[in-house]
């Protein structure tokens, strides 16, 4: 798959372009969010030994389907609009935070 989106404008995770990015539909019937995956390896993170992909967006209802994700769709879109004013608002995405750890999820009763 190609490594540009052809999204506009920039990440307001990380700043880098949102052309650098990918996003994937969060596979969960009827969830509207979108998961977002910066394409810069070695520098979105700053720790220079870390190769992985980060992801800056993630839906934050539904963090297990990680591993079950589609970024290789057509018709890239961003985040949504809610998405985005959640992150104003709270200032956590649901993503890897920029050291590279999964930032910690709202506390739940596992079950
Ligand atoms: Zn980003
Ligand atoms: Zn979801």
């Amino acid at each position: 798959m190609s490594a540009s989106s052809g999204l506009r404008g920039t990440c307001d995770v990380c700043l880098h372009a949102n052309n650098e990015h990918n996003t994937a539909p969060c596979p969960v019937p009827r969830c509207k969010n979108r998961w977002k995956q910066c394409q810069v390896t070695g520098g979105c993170f700053k720790r220079s030994n870390n190769w992985s992909r980060r992801m800056c967006y993630a839906c934050k209802a539904h963090p297990a389907v990680k591993d079950d994700l589609d970024f290789g769709a057509q018709g890239q879109r961003d985040v949504t609009r809610a998405q985005r004013a959640d992150y104003k608002d709270t200032g956590t995405a649901g993503g890897d935070t920029s050291s590279g750890e999964m930032s910690s999820p709202a506390p739940s009763s596992p079950d």
